[in-house]
């Protein structure tokens, strides 16, 4: 059986002094652990009539566009300030010192539409929470929202209640 959390390798130290970050690009280059998470993801939600997958710059994409393949939705795009071409909505959030941006164009959903969430990693949150703003200012239906890994000590999870939460990797 093959165990996604050993494809996860550890950089101590990055991008700065006292951060473990966890780096999925040799999990990744893996063709059958890419393939195990992608359908992980893509079977817990199968029955759930996902319409559309919101994957978050830039790991969120990578995950999140073969999510959506498999599971016959759309992808949509959540992204870093500057990079839409449409008119965009945007929310605002926390980091450990000051704030990020996130926005989505306003036409990526419709009302009522149902919405799978996808990102990397779930840390204290934040990011999660903006994008989650953002799809209720266009009326969108959260049905899930899949982590590859969450870092379950920084309680990313507290900002999530109510929410049909999978993670593959916890730590
Ligand atoms: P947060 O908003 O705190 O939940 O942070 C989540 C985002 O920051 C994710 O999109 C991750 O890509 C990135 N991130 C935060 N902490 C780490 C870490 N230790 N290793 C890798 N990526 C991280």
């Amino acid at each position: 059986m093959l165990d996604l959390k050993s494809k996860i390798r550890d950089i101590p130290n990055f991008p700065k002094e006292g951060i473990i970050f966890k780096d999925i690009t040799t999990l990744l280059k893996d063709p059958e652990a890419f393939k195990k998470a992608i359908d992980k993801i893509a079977s817990f939600y199968q029955d759930e009539g996902i319409e559309k997958v919101i994957g978050i710059e830039s790991r969120g994409f990578i995950l999140g566009a073969p999510v959506a393949f498999r599971l016959g939705a759309g992808f949509v795009p959540v992204r870093k300030p500057g990079k839409l071409p449409s008119d965009i909505y945007e929310a605002k959030y926390e980091l450990e010192y000051g704030t990020d941006t996130l926005t989505i164009h306003q036409d990526a959903l419709t009302p009522g539409q149902r919405v799978l969430l996808v990102d990397d990693l779930l840390a204290t949150g934040g990011t999660i929470s903006a994008t989650i703003e953002l799809v209720k200012l266009l009326g969108g239906l959260i049905v899930g929202i899949a982590f590859l890994v969450e870092l379950a000590e920084l309680r990313g999870r507290n900002h999530l209640d109510g929410y049909n939460v999978l993670s593959l990797i916890t730590y």
